[in-house]
């Protein structure tokens, strides 16, 4: 039979989550309880209410409803309401949803907690973990599953009619808790051991607060936009005659045609960085630029730290020799590969960033700034910095 909600044991659960998880306590009491009867569920929405059967909270432990409080937390804190709706998720795949969702959260976070029933894991779905729900629910969606969840349209952005319990926190406010969430999480796993707490947690966190954008889509339009600048420059002097033009008889243009500007890579050699990080790099930089049109023999690099030792005319950035060490100084790079005759239009400097830069733009010239790892040095303004983040092993 249905009886009235124990409130304090609901209190106590949640104190008990907010003491073993404190760095989510602020997500933990943002939610309001809202008993409902019969539902035979503790499940939450996508505005933080949480729903509470009081006949479940009388047969689980303490432990248990804290646990499942920590688990819906993960369901908010990671938007699972908003990216089921992104995806498309209606009610006839939400428990393939729900189930990858909860693979998601509870990565390697059951065998932390003491949930009731058996928790749904990357492993007992027969997937690898680490991944996200968008993947898990891709591949549950091949086979037929018979483990169901209702962990509320909070996790899978389905109403129920017993979950239109008021306002709830709102969009910006949920923002926010993520944020300082996210950010209490960060700082708790700086001062651990890794394993000391769950991870997936550290990698939402993470995820959260450096979204990670793909650096060679963001090189590869930076390449484009300092080309396409440099090219629309020299066009653009063409189409005026200067007042040298008018007093040189040879200066005779053929054409119009905008002719695409050369390219020298800066690459820093110095200690902080393997050569076969940078050899990654370089052969990235150099598919791009094949892709945007520049010829091979147009590739010039030179390899840097104290002296530019080497300036190499390459047709293969496997043919780059990289050689150096010790000290860098890329404004010396920058100068050198100015000298460069043709002189380049672009420069592109692949650096940790650990080094003085000219305090000036250079002039005529493009500077694009490949950051290589995660150092926090200061880069000029006038550059354009694209972060190259570390590849996973
Ligand atoms: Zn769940």
């Amino acid at each position: 039979m249905t009886g009235s909600l124990d409130r304090q044991k609901v209190a106590a659960a949640r104190l008990w989550a907010a003491t073993h998880y404190p760095y989510l306590a602020s997500a933990l009491f943002a939610s309001r309880v809202i008993p409902t009867p019969g539902t035979n569920a503790v499940a939450v929405d996508d505005r933080w209410n949480l729903y509470v059967d009081p006949d479940l909270v009388g047969q689980w432990t303490i432990e248990g409803i804290g646990g499942v409080l920590v688990h819906h937390t993960g369901h908010l804190l990671r938007d699972h309401a908003g990216r089921a709706r992104a995806l498309g998720v209606d009610r006839k795949t939400a428990k393939e949803w729900t189930l990858a969702a909860d693979a998601e959260i509870n990565d390697d976070l059951d065998e932390d907690l003491d949930v009731p029933g058996t928790p749904v894991t990357p492993e007992a779905l027969g997937l690898e973990a680490g991944r996200l729900a968008e993947e898990y629910f891709r591949r549950l969606l091949e086979h037929d599953h018979d483990q169901e969840c209702e962990c509320g349209s909070g996790a899978d952005g389905q109403p129920r009619d017993w979950d239109q319990g008021g306002p709830g926190v709102s969009k910006n406010s949920a923002h926010l808790l993520r944020c300082q969430v996210a950010s209490e999480i960060l700082r708790e796993f700086r001062g651990k051991e890794p394993g000391a707490m769950p991870m997936s947690f550290v990698r939402w966190a993470e995820e959260f607060l450096n979204p990670r954008i793909d650096w060679r889509r963001l090189l590869a339009a930076e390449i484009r936009r300092g080309i396409a600048n440099v090219s629309g420059k020299v066009d653009y002097t063409y189409t005026r005659p200067s007042r040298r033009a008018s007093v040189t008889k040879e200066f005779i243009l053929p054409s119009l045609r905008k002719p695409i500007p050369d390219v020298a890579v800066v690459v820093d050699t110095s200690g902080s960085m393997s050569e076969k990080q940078l050899g990654q790099v370089l052969a990235e930089v150099e598919g791009l630029l094949r892709s945007v049109g520049l010829g091979k023999q147009r590739l010039r690099v030179l390899s840097f730290d104290a002296d530019a030792h080497t300036v190499q005319r390459v047709s293969s950035a496997k043919q780059v020799e990289l050689i150096g060490g010790g000290g860098t100084n890329m404004g010396e790079g920058i100068r050198k590969a100015l000298q460069l005759r043709p002189r380049p239009g672009v420069v592109i400097v692949l650096t940790d960033g650990y080094t003085p830069w000219p305090s000036e733009a250079p002039r005529g010239a493009q500077v694009i700034v490949g950051l290589i790892g995660n150092g926090d040095w200061p880069v000029p303004g006038w550059a354009k910095v694209v972060r190259i983040e570390e590849e996973a092993a």
